[in-house]
């Protein structure tokens, strides 16, 4: 019988690299504590409405990406492609938004249908930040802020932050009048996905990859010439706080996100040293997106982290920051009664906080301390027979020279205790 395989596009995480992982995933975890946000985890599997509504069905992800499905009930179903409409549906349904504004950050896999290729899958995870509540620019900076701070405690490096406005709802309204008029004037001239684009998503078009495309556009008109004092002035206040905070950025009028619920900043921070996936984390506010699903207006900024491209940054980097995790024993036994004590000892030193590692072989002696030199195990239990006959069992110092001890399972638990990983040389 032919083996199976999993699906193109989706990708296991093997035990050599789920240490990096969960290394990124607690430093985020850390970052979010001490920013007081706090985390919420939503379904995978929502109505396709959510994210017909809360992405927009001109967008290449409602449009193309999705994984929708009808379920035995005739519902349709869509496997979430991305965080912010889940979030934002969960606070409205259990009335969050009515006790104050929310500091939210939720993480993992997201399903899009794409064609996989380095640092792009069709599972792929994401962790991301929703503040939701808040109006001030300064929450526009503090959200930035937590982003670009968390990549670089990583160690990620060439990092970058695009920033850009996208102006109020009216300033874009205006804005989008006078570009597809310019894009109708030069419809021969864009790529067949910019001509499909002028009246769908006309801003989209902006942010097109193709070159002559972009060569175009730069006769187009900006959307910076369309921004009200007001638009003009909140974005020069995002700006100041980022300089204040030291934050570099640079200013990218191309950058925009294609729907009508956003508005004033959007940003993205990328890398160097990422190739063609070049955008790490993207973001911006969206003061019109909780209305659009059925809340009251609540004004909103968020951002999303692609973990797969942020992992792949770190394990480019020359340092791996991440240690193997450290055991603190290997347990060895030989015989009816060894091999029957050994299990109890492991249990009762796991117990204890211990890391332990039983080996159940069999095998002789000299095989199995072979293999718990191999481990890392900064030390080794043999029990054979005639230990387990008096209780105890005879402690080997794998790391430094320390004598061997025959030791009960409480002084066992002791010495290795007082001896974890990196504490000094055993006794
Ligand atoms: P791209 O232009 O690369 O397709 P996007 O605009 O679709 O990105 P967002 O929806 O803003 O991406 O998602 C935020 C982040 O999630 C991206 O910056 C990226 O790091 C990551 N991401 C998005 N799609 C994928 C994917 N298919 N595989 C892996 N990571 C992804
Ligand atoms: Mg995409």
């Amino acid at each position: 019988m032919s083996s199976l395989q999993s699906l193109r596009g989706m990708v296991d995480l093997l035990p050599e690299v789920t240490g990096l992982w969960q290394h990124v995933e607690a430093t985020a975890r850390l970052h979010f504590q001490r920013a007081a946000v706090q985390e919420i985890r939503t379904p995978l599997l929502e109505v396709t409405e959510l994210f017909a509504r809360g992405i927009g069905e001109a967008t290449d992800v409602v449009g193309k990406e999705m994984y929708t499905f009808l379920d035995r009930g005739e519902r349709s179903c869509t496997l979430r492609p991305e965080g912010t409409a889940s979030v934002v549906r969960a606070a409205i349904q259990h009335g969050l938004l009515s006790q104050g504004p929310q500091r939210l950050w939720y993480g993992g896999p997201m399903f899009r249908y794409e064609r996989p290729q380095a640092g792009r899958q069709r599972q792929f995870h994401q962790i991301g930040l929703e503040l939701l509540g808040f109006a001030d620019p300064r929450s526009d900076v503090e959200a930035i802020a937590i982003a670009w701070d968390l990549l670089a405690d990583l160690g990620v490096g060439g990092l970058a932050l695009e920033i850009n406005t996208l102006g109020s709802p009216d300033d874009r309204l205006r804005y989008r009048g006078e570009l597809v008029a310019w894009l109708e004037a030069h419809r021969e001239q864009l790529d067949p996905d910019s001509q499909a684009r002028i009246h769908a998503n006309p801003l989209r078009v902006l942010d097109s990859k193709v070159p002559a495309t972009q060569a175009l556009l730069a006769g187009a008109p900006t959307l910076a010439d369309a921004l009200s004092g007001e638009s003009h002035e909140r974005f020069a206040r995002v700006r100041l706080g980022l300089e204040a905070l030291g934050i570099p950025f640079e200013l990218n009028p191309r950058l925009v996100r294609g729907l009508d619920y956003y508005s004033h900043t959007a940003f993205e921070i990328t890398s160097s040293q990422l190739g063609a996936q070049a955008t790490v984390c993207g973001g911006g506010r969206y003061d019109g997106l909780v209305q659009q699903l059925g809340g009251s207006p609540t004004p909103a900024i968020g951002w999303a982290l692609g973990l797969e491209r942020l992992v792949l940054l770190l394990s480019q980097a020359e340092q791996q920051p991440v240690a193997p995790p450290a055991l603190d024993l290997y347990v060895a036994s030989r015989g009816e009664a060894g091999e029957a004590a050994a299990l109890p000892l492991a249990r009762r030193c796991r117990a204890a906080g211990l890391a332990v590692e039983l080996d159940a072989s069999g095998a002789a002696f000299g095989k199995q301390l072979r293999r718990a030199d191999r481990s890392g195990a900064r030390f080794a239990a043999v029990i054979g027979d005639m230990e387990a006959g008096e209780g105890v069992a005879l402690l080997k110092d794998l790391r430094g020279d320390a004598a061997e001890q025959r030791l009960g399972v409480d002084g066992l638990i002791a010495v290795v205790g007082a001896r974890r990983a990196g504490e000094g040389p055993a006794a």
